[in-house]
């Protein structure tokens, strides 16, 4: 039986996402209808992203699942209409992207490259930065990012220290868990990074208390989501320079808007969201692969809890 397949995805990801799809159709086998536009009664599953046309989910009553495009879920968790199971993203693209990403970061706060970079007055200053093990590094949320973004900086040698809500073990990182463990995972900390998902329960988890545990002058990265940080907070501590330096991919309003404090701040730096992206070549094998469950009557993978919001 032929399964039909809505692509409810932003329109100008629709050419980049068609040809995956339908390749890894073909390879796992599946006979499928895959289109922008079908009729939502006859939709069986629907590959979605928040920033795409599709809001209410009530006449897609035969859908079996709702298959995110996005690793965060902040935007469609509320929404009432969606009764569908709810996958998220975790791919292979994703997780390679974020990894390269934090460590470009962490090293050039940690080397201070910026010192030799912007030198307007070409002074040779020759000491040497710390090496790795000197540098305390913490890292929010040990999920499939934040455990992706501790291999490479354990490899390099930095102490790392991750947060989550439940205990973890991660190769060669302290982990650690719950309020206590927030405040013991921040204090002294170097540079932080921040990779938790959005919830009820993240908002504002950097405010003004747990930045002075923080080492003075630490560095905050921020790849999760805006909201996780106090802005107000944060730029009190930037300028008495109990942060030193905020590195900053997410935000409350995205785009920035240019009035932003951020924007002009001389120890901010604004990236525009582009921490890491989806690739559709490896997304395509994740969505279908869930699709091949769902008709297998196996469980789905990435599964997300309504009651924990992610
Ligand atoms: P994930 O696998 O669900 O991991 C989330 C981690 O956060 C888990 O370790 C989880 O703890 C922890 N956590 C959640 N709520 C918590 C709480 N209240 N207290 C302590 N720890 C808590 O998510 P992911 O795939 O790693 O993605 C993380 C986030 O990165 C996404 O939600 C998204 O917002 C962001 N992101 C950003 C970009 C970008 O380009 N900037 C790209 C992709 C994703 P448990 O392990 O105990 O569940």
């Amino acid at each position: 039986m032929t399964v039909n397949i809505l692509f409810a995805g932003h329109d100008k990801r629709w050419p980049e996402y068609e040809p995956h799809l339908r390749a890894e159709l073909d390879r796992v086998g599946i006979d499928a209808h895959l289109a922008r536009d079908i009729a939502p009664e006859e939709v069986d599953y629907i590959v979605y992203a928040p920033n795409g046309p599709l809001k209410d989910f009530t006449p897609y009553s035969r859908a079996k699942a709702v298959l995110n495009l996005w690793a965060g879920v902040e935007q469609i968790i509320g929404n009432e209409t969606l009764t569908q199971p709810l996958t998220r993203m975790v791919d292979d693209g994703l997780r390679r992207g974020m990894r390269e990403w934090v460590t470009g970061h962490v090293l050039r706060h940690h080397l201070g490259m910026d010192a030799h970079i912007v030198n307007p007055h070409r002074i040779w200053d020759n000491s040497p930065p710390p090496l790795a093990r000197q540098r305390p590094v913490t890292i929010l949320g040990l999920g499939e990012l934040g455990q992706a973004c501790a291999e490479p900086l354990v490899e390099l040698g930095f102490p790392v220290t991750g947060w989550s809500r439940s205990q973890k073990d991660a190769p060669g990182v302290r982990c650690l868990a719950g309020e206590d463990g927030l405040r013991e995972a921040l204090r002294g900390a170097e540079i932080v990074v921040l990779l938790l998902p959005l919830t009820e329960a993240t908002e504002n988890v950097l405010d003004a208390e747990k930045l002075a545990l923080l080492a003075p002058g630490a560095v905050v990265i921020n790849p999760g989501r805006g909201p996780l940080i106090d802005d107000d907070a944060l730029l009190a501590a930037l300028d008495s320079g109990q942060v030193g330096h905020a590195t900053l991919d997410v935000f409350r309003i995205e785009p920035l808007p240019g009035e932003h404090p951020y924007r002009a701040h001389p120890k901010v730096t604004v990236t525009p969201h582009i921490a890491s992206d989806t690739r559709p070549s490896t997304a395509a094998e994740v969505i279908i692969e869930n699709i091949r469950r769902g008709e297998a009557g196996e469980p789905l993978l990435h599964l997300v809890d309504r009651q924990n919001g992610y």
